[in-house]
């Protein structure tokens, strides 16, 4: 029988790795930036794009765009209207053009238009922030840092019991996702949490039956211990939740 969920912050990093590792190698998502030799460059544009944008909008504009402006100073030295006009199709084009001019200059003038040089004050940048600036320094820099998109926080908090909605949780869910982090494969790890976030821990209706955290996560063994105990709801073969609009 299953146990009843554990408390806030008992779940230990060996518990995620090796069931969220190979859930990806079978589920996982193929992106261009997530290419053996993809350059920082490309994965810093890749993550200005992906901000509030799904993954699938992004990457044939992205692909258009990295033909485009090849480098840094591509962009620098372009119009921002044209980038405007190029990254229409992703939404917020104008904040975003906006950013990217004002983060290619910095690069160019004090980086020499490198952006590995650059690593350590990325969140400084404008438009970057932390999201961009870890996802960067872990994809290309392999740093071991955690990657907390909106999918990833929805995973954690729903992992722990913490409400991920709630803008004042942000702190603790940086320090849990970062107590999840495998010492090998880490690159990997993150984008299993960011592709779970967004195949299985749908916003509504999270596939629990289906996810590969099930037996550690705090919502998720809740759920399925009502599933359990409710002999209408055991009547469906597969625990998906269908009915469940949010869970925390
Ligand atoms: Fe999300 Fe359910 Fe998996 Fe928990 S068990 S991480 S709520 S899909």
């Amino acid at each position: 029988m299953e146990e009843g969920p554990r408390p806030r912050g008992l779940i230990k990093k060996r518990e995620a790795a090796p069931e969220l590792l190979k859930w990806y190698r079978k589920h996982g998502r193929d992106f261009i930036w997530r290419e053996e030799g993809f350059s920082s460059y490309g994965s810093l544009i890749a993550e200005m794009m992906l901000q509030k944008t799904q993954a699938k909008v992004v990457e044939p504009v992205l692909k258009e765009f990295l033909a485009r402006y090849p480098t840094v100073e591509s962009i620098h030295r372009a119009p921002r209207k044209e980038i405007e006009k190029l990254i229409k199709r992703l939404g917020l084009f104008r904040t975003r053009s906006k950013n990217m001019k004002k983060v290619a200059k910095i690069i160019v003038e004090k980086y020499g238009g490198k952006v590995g040089a650059s690593m350590d004050e990325l969140a400084e940048l404008p438009g970057v922030g932390p999201y961009v600036s870890s996802a960067v320094r872990c994809f290309k820099g392999e740093e071991r840092v955690p990657v907390l998109d909106a999918n990833v926080a929805r995973v954690v908090g729903r992992l722990y019991g913490i409400d991920y909605r709630d803008p004042k949780h942000q702190k603790e869910l940086w320090g849990k996702a970062e107590g999840l982090l495998p010492r090998k494969n880490v690159k990997e790890f993150n984008w299993a949490l960011i592709d779970l976030g967004a195949l299985v821990c749908k916003p509504s209706n999270p596939k629990c039956g289906e996810c590969p955290l099930r037996s550690i996560c705090h919502v998720g063994r809740d759920k399925i211990a009502l599933v359990q105990s409710s002999p209408t709801m055991r009547k469906g073969k597969r625990i998906e939740f269908e009915t469940c609009t949010d869970v925390v």
